[in-house]
């Protein structure tokens, strides 16, 4: 169900989009140096072994950093330029353009609304770049091509698994392993009763699982296979989701 403040929102944001503005080029320039980027790291490694255990703990401190940023900096106001830049476009613009009631869009000129500006992915390759270096230094260099592999490809997978939580139902993000999961996951967040304390992760629901931030009371191999169950749901919780819920069904009882 979409209230009227987030129609009228989505009217207002709509007509503020450059008229240039091309949501398959934001798409199209973020993927090609993303994979660019992987692409060239992978040249360069030269007989590469055990080096790509290091994909492991990367995985998981991208993770926590992941949440961590959601949390602390696109939820968290703080009056200092880039970073209220930040919280605004998140907490003010995204989370009032997607309710849990209306989670989708119908155009690719919405894209602007999901997708980082171009500048996030510089930013993270920009603070990516000196670990690489320090890690290439101590170790060897291969270890700081696994470490910036590890860490663009995470940040493709947030923005693709994010995509995939504002996308209309399909069959793929009903029954794709992770992808249910992180959709069912990523619309409790956008509940405004839940949005500034849980469900941070938009990729993989661990550091949710670990900092007891998740909708859910259940292990982590539950919380990663979960899908669209809802039958975990904390109960100390239902309470405030259904005050604050837009939403006309659960996840159990999707429309076919
Ligand atoms: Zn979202
Ligand atoms: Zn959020």
């Amino acid at each position: 169900m979409m209230s009227e403040r987030q129609k009228q929102f989505r009217e207002e944001y709509q007509a503020q989009i450059h008229p240039l503005y091309s949501g398959l080029l934001h798409v199209g320039v973020m993927y090609a140096v993303g994979l660019s980027v992987i692409a060239y790291c992978i040249s360069r490694l030269e007989g590469a072994t055990w080096e790509w255990l290091l994909v492991v703990p990367i995985f998981v401190v991208s993770n926590l950093f992941e949440w961590w940023i959601h949390k602390y900096v696109m939820h968290r106001l703080v009056d200092v330029w880039a970073l209220r830049a930040i919280y605004d476009r998140h907490t003010r613009q995204h989370h009032q353009y997607f309710t849990d009631g209306v989670m989708t869009v119908d155009s690719s000129r919405e894209f602007r609304i999901i997708f980082f500006p171009w500048r996030a992915l510089f930013t993270f390759i920009g603070m990516g770049a000196p670990a690489a270096f320090a890690i290439g230094w101590v170790l060897n260099p291969n270890a700081g091509y696994i470490l910036l592999v590890t860490m663009v490809s995470q940040y493709l997978i947030y923005e693709t698994f994010h995509y995939c939580c504002h996308v209309h139902e399909n069959w793929f993000v009903r029954n794709m392993p992770f992808v249910n999961t992180i959709r069912r996951h990523h619309t409790a967040h956008h509940n405004q009763g839940l949005m500034m304390g849980y469900n941070m992760n938009l990729t993989f629901p661990i550091a949710d699982w670990l900092m007891g931030t998740s909708d859910l009371k259940r292990g982590l191999l539950g919380h990663i296979f979960n899908g669209y169950n809802e039958k975990y749901v904390k109960q100390e919780l239902k309470d405030t989701i259904g005050k604050h819920s837009l939403k006309e069904h659960s996840f159990d009882q999707q429309p076919a």
